[in-house]
């Protein structure tokens, strides 16, 4: 039996465990997936273990998706250019531990539906998930404004990610009641709705908003509650998690993954 754990502090809340080991079961695989709660400390000490072949791999989460990418051997095209990972693995030689990037997977099949040419996004948040969310709005055309409580960190990401010539990231103060006439897509990249946390409890949200709310926990978040009983589109964060869990999945085990599994066992275990 090998085993794959999920690297992040906290992790008790995550619904990763259920989706993985579902989809080991349906294809009778003797695996299974854990959670870890470390330190940044503890992390090289973990990537051992996937290099000695000792784990399979390991999903990585708040708040070391960038921090995983100094510690690793080599990286995937999409975590290099992202600049995080949530995906470790042993390369094929069986000797390094490779970065992967599944998270802008997940968020461009979880946002397929919407249109985001021309779009003017407010993005909270400027941690890894953010990164990824970036790459993926680029691509699809969008404008994107960050706010992050540590506004270093949002700048930092704005001057760091390549973005096209005509669509330079704006960066604004972080606050509940940051000015949302000029936004038509807010995403919530921020771990605030964890724990019942509403990012923009002051703002008034508009009927024609879309709010793409990561947490993936939950698919009634109070920004997700208040967006719909405003009349605005939701896109919860549930879809992205199955979608990247999906991609880990195919990276560990080299087989495609039992997707319908993974989202029983997902919808099964939100509350
Ligand atoms: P990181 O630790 O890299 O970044 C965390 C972000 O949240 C930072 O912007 C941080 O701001 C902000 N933040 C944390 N606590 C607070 C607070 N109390 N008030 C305001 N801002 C806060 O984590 P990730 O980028 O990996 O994850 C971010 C969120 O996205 C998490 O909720 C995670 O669960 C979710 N996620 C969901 C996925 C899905 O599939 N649905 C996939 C990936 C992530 P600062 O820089 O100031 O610390």
């Amino acid at each position: 039996m090998s085993v794959v754990v999920l690297l992040g502090h906290p992790v008790a809340h995550s619904l990763s465990p259920a989706m993985h080991n579902a989809a080991f079961r349906t294809l009778g695989l003797p695996h299974r997936y854990e959670t870890l709660d470390v330190t940044a400390e503890a992390l090289p000490g973990v990537i051992d273990r996937i290099r000695s072949g000792e784990l399979l791999g390991a999903n990585v989460t708040v708040p070391h998706k960038e921090a995983v990418l100094k510690l690793v051997d080599t990286w995937d095209g999409p975590s290099a250019e992202i600049g995080a990972a949530n995906t470790l693995s042993r390369t094929s030689d069986g000797r390094r531990v490779l970065g992967s990037n599944t998270d802008a997977v997940g968020f461009a099949y979880a946002t397929r539906d919407l249109e985001l040419d021309g779009a003017r996004v407010l993005l909270l948040g400027a941690g890894g998930a953010a990164r990824a969310v970036m790459a993926v709005l680029f691509e699809r055309g969008a404008s994107i404004t960050i706010a992050n409580r540590t506004s270093e960190r949002a700048r930092s990401l704005a001057r760091s990610l390549a973005h096209p010539v005509d669509r330079e990231p704006g960066v604004v103060d972080w606050s509940s009641r940051i000015d949302l006439s000029a936004v038509d897509v807010i995403v919530n990249a921020t771990a605030l709705g964890l724990h019942g946390e509403d990012p923009l409890a002051s703002a008034e949200l508009r009927p024609e908003l879309i709010i793409v709310d990561l947490i993936p926990t939950a698919t009634a978040t109070p920004l997700a509650r208040r967006a719909r009983a405003a009349g605005a589109t939701v896109v919860d964060g549930l879809p992205m998690l199955l979608q990247q869990a999906a991609s880990s999945f195919r990276i560990w085990t080299g087989q495609d993954a039992p997707v319908e599994a993974m989202r029983a066992a997902l919808y099964a275990s939100v509350n």
